[in-house]
């Protein structure tokens, strides 16, 4: 076997050993006992130990350098080499004790989190921020980021972006969703809720899977389970996905669930036989993003979704919507208003909460902000910015689990996803204009190998920058999402 050969089939080993840490926790937040959790604590952290040891072993950085200077290598292998160099660098570089210390102390942030949150008590929770926002700069400092460590986090999720390439894409979205916002919260047409009540959850599970096979999940390599907060993981081998069920908001089940398919569908066309390395790999959170987005919005709120779906759904909930017409069901679908939570707002008023933890986060790592001045500061800027006063710090800075776990810089890779899926979206329209016709018939399998094709067939080879320009001509920016807003919110709220 040539050294390749000998070290992608370690970097398989590595992954297939990663993937039962991400098993471990599939199963915490889906079946562990109550009482279980130190024990869970204690296996998670030995198998990472275990992980980072295999995956930082000096034999690694001996077949590396060999491969490095190897000048036969194909641009496919040279992307491989260097992806796995840049983790085994990033791995290298960190002290053992500092990650040890960061998953202790970030476990213990995010019970602090936890409770900070019920009690409303921000004041409790801000010493663990601090420390969380000072182990984020001091990771960044080990890779020589010290100077950058804002930037340094940004491109942990998304390679190549930074900063100011995200104002630069934020501030014209801001420009033009801000009155888009106005416009439809102005509108006299309200859609009207109050009808999805009292929707057996059996028959709710029912709809759900007969529309995520239809949308081309592969139930034989995946499961969807029951979970606090949705979520998907493992790989394109073993997909699990969660989901949760409320009786008076069947949307939410439903419209997360296709969120979730959308990441599990990714997952199952990264290409197989490379799993572990880069060509297998998700190319960064923003892509991941585009294609859960893609399927829950463009593609799920659409009318041709609902051309073939209504009819089943009438038929599985005939009690609940017999008084309800089309056009009132279609509307609660595309319903828009104002929240103050991020997870719980509509696609037209949700990135308004991604500009808001832009600026903050810039502002923390800038030091402009203080952390104790941040529950004032979210306060103001959401006003300025989303439109709304938190009512307390609960539903306002308290409300995200992600800065417990020092996961600064993740939350422009939602918006990044929202414009991208738009810019796919029409990309995927105009080369293939018969979707609209084919999802009215059932058949979304266009949508899906479009898909398989320009995005997921070529694992890390484009990240969200370069997968834009190469798939739809354009640079990633604001145009086809305010395109894509107006052309679906304006004739439903137009009297
Ligand atoms: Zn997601």
């Amino acid at each position: 076997m040539s050294t390749y050969d000998t070290f992608t089939e370690d970097l398989k080993r590595i992954a297939a050993l990663g993937s039962i840490s991400g098993l471990l926790e599939w199963d915490e937040q889906v079946n562990l006992p109550p009482e279980s959790a130190d024990y869970r604590a204690r296996q998670s952290s030995a198998m990472s130990e275990l992980v980072h040891r295999e995956a930082t072993r000096s034999q690694v950085g001996e077949w590396l350098a060999e491969l490095k200077e190897d000048t036969s290598l194909d641009l496919d292998q040279q992307l491989v080499v260097s992806e796995a160099g840049k983790e085994y660098d990033r791995l290298t570089k960190i002290p053992a004790d500092f990650v040890s210390r960061k998953a202790e102390l970030t476990s213990l942030a995010f019970h602090a989190w936890g409770k900070a949150r019920a009690d409303n008590d921000f004041a409790s929770y801000a010493p663990y921020l601090e420390r969380n926002l000072e182990l984020a700069k001091e990771e960044a400092s080990y890779l020589g980021r010290a100077d950058d460590p804002y930037d340094y986090w940004i491109d942990r999720f998304d390679p190549g972006m930074d900063a100011t390439s995200i104002q630069r894409i934020f501030k014209g979205l801001k420009d033009e969703l801000v009155p888009l916002v106005r416009q439809i919260l102005d509108s006299s047409i309200k859609a009207n809720t109050d009808c999805m009540k009292d929707f057996p959850v059996d028959r709710q599970e029912t709809f759900l899977r007969e529309v995520t096979e239809r949308l081309g999940f592969n139930y034989r390599r995946g499961r969807i389970d029951r979970s606090l907060h949705p979520f998907c993981s493992g790989n394109a081998f073993d997909t699990r996905m969660t989901t949760r069920f409320f009786k008076d908001n069947p949307l939410d089940s439903l419209f997360s669930s296709i969120h979730e398919t959308g990441h599990g569908l990714y997952e199952q066309g990264l290409p197989h036989e490379h799993i572990g390395t880069a060509l297998g790999e998700a190319a960064g959170m923003a892509v991941h993003e585009s294609q859960s987005r893609l399927w829950e919005n463009q593609v799920a709120r659409s009318p041709e979704f609902w051309k073939f779906w209504e009819p089943v759904y009438r038929e599985t909930f005939d009690q609940q919507l017999s008084g309800v017409s089309s056009h009132d069901f279609y509307l609660a679908v595309n319903s828009v208003a104002l929240n103050p939570i991020r997870v719980d707002s509509d696609e037209v008023t949700y990135n308004l909460h991604i500009l808001l933890r832009f600026e903050l986060e810039k502002a923390l790592f800038d030091g402009s902000l203080a952390v104790s001045d941040l529950p004032e500061e979210w306060n103001r800027l959401s006003e300025q910015i989303v439109g709304l006063r938190p009512r307390n710090d609960s539903e306002g800075v308290l409300q995200d689990v992600h800065w417990s776990g020092a996961a600064f810089g993740y939350f422009p890779s939602y918006c990044l996803g929202n414009l991208l899926a738009a810019q796919l979206w029409y990309a995927l329209l105009e080369q293939v204009p018969s979707v609209p016709e084919e999802m009215a018939k059932g058949n979304f399998s266009p949508v899906l190998d479009w898909l398989r094709t320009n995005v997921h067939q070529h694992g890390r080879r484009r990240f969200a920058l370069e997968l834009s320009k190469a798939v739809t001509g354009q640079d990633l920016s604001h145009v086809s999402l305010i395109r894509y807003l107006r052309e679906r919110y304006l004739p439903l709220y137009s009297s």
